[in-house]
């Protein structure tokens, strides 16, 4: 089978090589992400692999289905960016559901010792021999109450490494399930948090959940995480939020409009994004370019279980991670209705 893999960055294609060769499937790697302009690419392949900033809309969805792409591989577990509801019917999506939820939720817990402790400072002080450590005063996590908002599979394993260290943890969850948790409204996660964690999915319903109207109900000093989706947090809301010192600091792996600048190099351009720029400049907001599922772990659950769900959809058999639009998931199809929605 052949696949045309989008949006392939160099840590991407050993994995997929090497998987591809065991699996029998001809990846054909593009640097170009997927979207109205570059979909001309998927024209004689079976498939189509992308990423998390891959525009999968309808008129790309049309284009590929026009061109008999049968299946549209998720090498991630988000899809917001795939019109399923325009698929259904057409084309096939699977995804990769977990591949390393250690790797995401370590990345959190890195991101706020580095913002507590001012490691990020530090690194640059000492790197200049500069060894005064005034400004550097941080605080002990110890005691402290941090809301985690999605206690799913990254949810939960944060939620364990925060207790590793001593910590209250508050939880809020559209449908809650997660044993020995304390879950509470989300108004009363804002208002007692010291720490907020946010790992929900982005869905319409979650699209700047934290907006405005959230800041203002959080503790002064409050610190945000978000290593989930960028539109769970509006940009602007929080920029105001730390100007006016109600947010004490952000560490954000992902940011509302990251399509068209993560993963890419703009240190010798002009990054035309008034408010990442501005973000950037805070000295108590941290920024890491959607790297929190980046480990060697990850890229290898990642490439193993895309080849496996294309190995398992061209056989024709029921491939377990296949999203439906009506249902959410092919196995619920298959376990509550006993037939495939699709
Ligand atoms: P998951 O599906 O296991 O858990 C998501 C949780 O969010 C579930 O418990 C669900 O009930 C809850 N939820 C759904 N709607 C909600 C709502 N409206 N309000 C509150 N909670 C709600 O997903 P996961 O594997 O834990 O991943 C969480 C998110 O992390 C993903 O949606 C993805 O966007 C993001 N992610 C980021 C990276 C990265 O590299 N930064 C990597 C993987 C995943």
């Amino acid at each position: 089978m052949k696949i045309a893999f989008f949006d392939a960055k160099e840590y991407d294609i050993p994995p997929f090589e090497k998987y591809g060769k065991e699996r029998g499937i001809d990846f054909k790697f593009y640097e170009t992400k997927l979207n109205e302009d570059t979909v001309g690419l998927a024209e004689g392949f079976d498939g189509v692999c992308v990423f998390v900033n891959d525009r999968v809309n309808a008129p790309v969805i049309d284009r590929l289905f026009g061109y008999g792409v049968r299946v549209i591989a998720l090498r991630c577990a988000g899809y917001n960016n795939v019109d399923l509801k325009h698929c259904f019917g057409k084309i096939h999506v699977v995804r990769v559901p977990a591949y390393s939820p250690y790797a995401v939720a370590e990345h959190t817990m890195a991101l706020l010792l580095t913002s507590v402790r001012r490691i990020h400072k530090a690194y640059i002080r000492t790197k200049d021999f500069n060894f005064s450590l005034n400004g550097l005063t941080g605080f002990d996590l110890h005691g402290k109450t941090v809301g985690v908002i999605g206690t799913g599979k990254i949810g939960r394993i944060f939620i364990g490494i925060c207790k590793g260290f001593g910590m209250r943890i508050l939880a809020y969850d559209k449908f809650p399930s997660a044993e020995g948790v304390e879950y509470v409204p989300l108004e009363r996660l804002l208002a007692e948090s010291d720490i907020i964690s946010l790992h929900c999915p982005l869905t319409e319903e979650t699209y700047h959940m934290i907006g405005r109207e959230a800041v203002d109900k959080c503790k002064k000093g409050v610190i945000l995480l978000n290593t989930s989706r960028g539109a769970l947090i509006d940009a602007e809301a929080l920029l105001e939020g730390i100007k006016r010192r109600k947010i004490g600091a952000a560490c954000l792996d992902v940011y509302e409009e990251e399509s068209d600048l993560f993963f890419r190099d703009f240190s010798g351009h002009i990054v035309e994004d008034d408010v990442l720029a501005r973000l950037i400049t805070m000295p108590n907001v941290i920024v890491t370019s959607h790297q929190a599922f980046l480990t060697e772990e990850a890229l290898d659950n990642i490439a193993a279980t895309t080849a496996e769900n294309l190995v398992t959809f061209f056989r024709g058999e029921i491939c377990e991670n296949e999203l439906c639009y009506r249902c959410g998931n092919i196995e619920t199809c298959m376990k509550e209705r006993r037939e495939k929605c699709f």
